[in-house]
């Protein structure tokens, strides 16, 4: 791997989904900022109209859209799509390195690409693990083969570097740098006045009534419980009279299938289309409770000092859980039950939650990344 002697350091972000968009957008402002970068960001498409929806509110500079995805595409045939034409798209832009964020299918493939390419591979969010190669699929197995890709190693815990380490990751390629996505939650919400938000969502965050849960629930992994997960959600609803479900649902249609039936008539329950980020971070910030399947949620709702339930039966963020601000409550209806009524009803199991705390980074790992890869340049010749 060599670096350049001359000229702007190019610099790749490959990116595909709306949390890679959200999670790369303070390091791409940051970069921007400096003279030694230039930002090319190039969108694979794997998921369209969330990606779009996320690079348009935070104003990405797209430089390729590859528009990937087809309908009902398989794994396989996305794989290989992407294998070629973000290998082409490297040709054509000639970058000195890639970005790539997270664990998506665009992030192992991007990592693959650069290094078929011989391109130097940063990797944002690194040595996440959730103990099991097939959950979630393929989620966890593409951040592992990312890991044995990349140069550099952005780690948002020790937790994590730990891991690397453990793998025989070399210490030198390892930066603990907390994760970008609490930069953009923290950017986000000191500048919300900016981003005029959905006035559908306003008068639902106006309405005083009510305690609101803010809800999400989308990972493929859960599609097979996610009906007794919405009866679990009506129970709820049908138990505490002085809540408010509001839940931005994702537009895959196994999700829609699941929820709509058993939520869309609750009185008291809010199903939206799927909110833009800024609307998102109000949501949170607006809530009591929130409970997810969602990794980045997982992150955002104790910086926010919400309590999260994580409807999930393991999680590759564990510090959360272990600071005592998440819980993990699986799919089960009855834990589910259990879990939201206790907080509903026990003042002082809710404040043991409800701390402020930052577990996944202080939302300044962009300047740390961005000194990281500025320190590598000059340490290969330039100034
Ligand atoms: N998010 C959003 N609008 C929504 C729901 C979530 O902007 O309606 C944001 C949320 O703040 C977080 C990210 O999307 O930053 C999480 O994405 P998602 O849950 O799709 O993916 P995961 O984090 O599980 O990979």
């Amino acid at each position: 791997m060599t670096l350049p002697t001359t000229g702007p350091f190019k610099v790749c972000f490959v990116i595909g989904t709306r949390p890679e968009a959200i999670k790369v957008w303070s390091l791409v402002v940051e970069l921007k900022r400096r003279a030694d970068f230039d930002v090319q960001v190039v969108l694979s498409g794997q998921h369209r109209e969330l990606l779009r929806q996320a690079v348009g509110l935070l104003g990405l500079p797209v430089t390729l859209d590859l528009d990937v995805m087809q309908p009902a595409q398989s794994l396989e045939r996305l794989t290989a799509t992407l294998v070629e034409r973000v290998s082409e798209a490297l040709a054509q832009l000639r970058p000195d390195a890639v970005i790539v964020q997270g664990d998506t299918t665009t992030v192992f493939v991007g990592a693959l690409a650069a290094f078929y390419a011989q391109i130097p591979v940063g990797h944002l969010e690194a040595g996440l693990r959730s103990g099991d190669v097939r959950h979630p699929f393929p989620e966890e197995m593409n951040r592992r083969l990312t890991s044995a890709l990349a140069d550099w190693h952005f780690t948002p815990t020790q937790t994590a570097r730990q891991t690397l380490l453990a793998e025989g990751v070399p210490a030198e390629r390892i930066w603990v740098t907390g994760n970008t996505g609490i930069d953009a939650l923290r950017l986000m919400h000191a500048n919300l006045d900016r981003y005029p938000g959905d006035p559908r969502l306003a008068a639902v965050l106006a309405c005083p009534a009510g305690r609101l849960l803010a809800v999400t629930v989308h990972r493929r992994e859960n599609q097979p419980f996610m009906r007794r997960i919405a009866e679990a959600f009506a129970r709820v609803l049908e138990l505490h009279r002085d809540i408010r479900i509001v839940f931005p649902v994702h537009f895959s249609p196994a999700v829609r299938a699941a929820f709509t039936p058993v939520l869309g008539d609750q009185p008291r329950c809010h199903l939206l289309e799927p909110v833009d980020y800024a609307d998102f971070v109000r949501l949170l910030a607006r809530s009591h409770l929130v409970l997810t399947d969602s990794g980045g949620v997982q992150e955002e709702a104790p910086h926010l000092g919400k309590p999260v339930l994580v409807l999930r039966r393991t999680t590759e963020r564990p510090e959360a859980v272990s600071a005592g601000v998440a819980r993990l409550v699986g799919d089960e209806p009855d834990a589910i039950v259990a879990a939201v009524t206790e907080l509903l009803t026990d003042a002082e199991a809710y404040r043991r939650m409800a701390r402020r705390i930052s577990p996944y980074g202080d939302g300044y790992a962009s300047p740390r990344i961005a000194d990281i890869l500025t320190h590598s340049i000059r340490k290969r010749g330039r100034s």
